[in-house]
């Protein structure tokens, strides 16, 4: 089997077999020596032609990024949504997208339906993982990893609060090693004491060995929910609604840096002019807990071309190259939000 790809597939669509097999013979002695003889038949496909093939995969042409194959994939209603290896962006062209295409889009399906099936399984590897809340109850740090043979400590990011003592942003700290879970330690250090990772938020877990829990099923902590409010006084934010700078958060509608971009986005601002992506975040950053590196994101590199480049010189990889191609229900992000307008 040979390929024909762009102008030469053409050709080969245009070729009589007489001439396909005229025109496959020499190159096949060249790699097999001139024993190899003129195939009996050849058959070339018409994908080109065909009108109900238009063509065999999907193809960037000039000025083409990877944007466009976002843009794909975004859905026209609640009910129509779309799938196949052209919606991908980064594995398009392949069976390996098509198929992260349709999980993404089930995930979608899930996200939109409310709730993400009870026993979410959160997988933990021997390092540290950023984690998240993606489901909207809360988890009880010290009945999920009380384990001291297996975690070392748990730190979540407060960015505002009112404990006396701890001044905002601080770090919340737990250590199942710790007699009193930390408390003392924690005091000791200004940090707040970590009791709880609510919906919406990430953490950091620092553990020793891998282990995996199941954490409480629920309704799925929407994008939305992360809406910053605008304006004096502000108004129109979302329940958690994320203030300017940096937030450790979990998100349960399995975001992209694009989609959550777009979810945050102001009212009136969520549909950016055709071909750009919304720019409410800076940039979104997970981490790879086995290969020891940050899926990163930001719209505007997205905008400007510049995001493979960015990604490439500074040895991140890129979010669509998660396992999934996109964050799960128990994924934690650091956000970058940009001073409110
Ligand atoms: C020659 C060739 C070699 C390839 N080699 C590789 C490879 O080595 N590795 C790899 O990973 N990928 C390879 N690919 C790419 C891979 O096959 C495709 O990316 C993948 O199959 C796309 O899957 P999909 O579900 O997105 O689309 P498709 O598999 O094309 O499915 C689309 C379906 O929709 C149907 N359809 C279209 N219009 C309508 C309509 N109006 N109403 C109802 N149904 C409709 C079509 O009949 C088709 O069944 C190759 C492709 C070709 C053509």
């Amino acid at each position: 089997m040979t390929f024909g790809f762009g102008e030469q597939g053409k050709i080969i669509e245009s070729m009589t077999e007489a001439q396909l097999i005229a025109d496959v013979t020499p190159a096949l002695q060249k790699m097999f020596g001139s024993a190899a003889k003129a195939p009996r038949r050849a058959f070339a496909t018409s994908w080109n032609s065909d009108p109900y093939a238009g063509g065999a995969y999907s193809f960037q042409a000039v000025n083409c990024t990877s944007q466009d194959h976002v843009t794909l994939a975004t859905p026209a209603s609640q009910s129509l949504l779309f799938a196949g290896e052209h919606t991908h962006e980064l594995y398009r062209a392949t069976v390996h997208g098509a198929f992260l295409s349709g999980e993404r889009e089930a995930d979608r399906v899930i996200s939109q339906s409310g709730s993400v099936p009870a026993g979410s399984t959160l997988s933990i590897n021997a390092a540290l993982n950023l984690i998240g809340n993606g489901v909207e109850a809360p988890i009880s740090v010290g009945a999920v990893f009380d384990d001291a043979s297996k975690v070392l400590s748990v730190w979540k990011w407060v960015v505002s609060g009112s404990t006396q003592g701890v001044s905002y942003p601080a770090w919340a700290f737990y250590s199942p090693a710790l007699a009193d879970g930390g408390k003392a330690y924690a005091a000791a250090n200004g940090f707040y004491v970590l009791t709880t990772i609510n919906p919406g938020e990430g953490a950091w877990v620092n553990a020793k060995v891998a282990f995996s829990t199941v954490l409480p099923g629920g309704t799925a902590v929407q994008s939305t929910s992360f809406k910053p409010a605008v304006g004096t006084p502000a108004s129109g934010g979302g329940v958690r609604a994320l203030p300017q700078g940096w937030s450790l958060i979990g998100a349960g509608d399995s975001p992209t840096p694009a989609t959550f971009s777009a979810a945050v986005a102001a009212t009136g601002s969520a549909s950016p002019v055709s071909g750009k992506v919304a720019t409410s975040v800076i940039s979104m950053w997970a981490w790879d807990p086995l290969k020891a590196t940050w899926y990163f994101g930001s719209p505007s590199l997205v905008n400007s071309g510049g995001l493979d480049t960015y990604i490439a010189s500074n040895k991140y990889s890129d979010f669509a190259s998660m396992p999934s191609g996109r964050l799960s229900s128990t994924g934690g992000f650091w956000v970058n939000m940009p001073q409110s307008k």
